[in-house]
């Protein structure tokens, strides 16, 4: 099993790189981002309960997180290759859980961090926001996401630097260059 974790601020290319990945690699795609806006959409009973979470930019509680990931690695099939994790985990407390989960089934997952500079970040994500219908792609509430990126999620790279696990991505640059160094270093693995 190949699992890996795409872990970058708001903004820095997860989503697409994770694209390339699944073409690459086969793996499945998860985005937790994705798989609560789904629940919005929905009026689910959790889509209501995190709704003004994610409008104002702060991070759905680590509890609800863990139950969301359990039930989806419960229910992965027996044929999947390993994971791509978008967007998870982001405490350290998530990560820590996560590994626990994975050891569990003789598992572990390698962070590929991908670097976007600040200004960038906030202009492609302005621009996401004119057609992405998203209500947390405004000025004010990017600022909070990377505030609470850098606050809570950052550390969440030295956890896995420190096992051994980390690999940084320069993530500034055409979308087709990243992917070859998102490869080279997935080949290497
Ligand atoms: P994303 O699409 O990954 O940018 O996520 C959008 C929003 O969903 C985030 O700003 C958080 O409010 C919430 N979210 C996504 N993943 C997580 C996570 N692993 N932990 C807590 N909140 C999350």
């Amino acid at each position: 099993m190949l699992n890996i974790i795409l872990c970058g601020a708001p903004g820095s290319g997860k989503g697409t790189q994770s694209e390339f990945i699944v073409a690459n690699y086969g793996l499945e795609h998860l985005s937790t981002g994705d798989l609560l806006r789904h629940e919005i959409a929905s009026q689910s009973p959790l889509g209501q309960k995190v709704d003004s979470i994610i409008s104002k930019g702060q991070l759905v509680p680590d509890d609800i997180m863990m139950e969301l990931i359990g039930n989806y690695i419960d229910n992965l099939p027996a044929t999947a290759k390993g994971v791509i994790f978008d967007g998870f985990p982001r405490t350290v407390n998530q990560a820590e859980q996560l590994d626990l989960l994975l050891e569990h089934k003789h598992q572990e997952a390698h962070v590929i961090d991908l670097f976007v500079e600040e200004d960038e970040l906030i202009e492609r994500l302005l621009n996401r926001g004119k057609t992405s219908g998203r209500a947390d792609d405004n000025l004010e509430t990017i600022q909070k996401r990377l505030e609470v990126f850098h606050q809570q999620t950052k550390p969440v790279c030295a956890y896995y630097s420190e096992k051994g696990k980390y690999h940084a991505v320069e993530g500034m640059g055409t979308i087709e260059d990243i992917s070859h160094r998102i490869n080279d270093i997935i080949a290497a693995l």
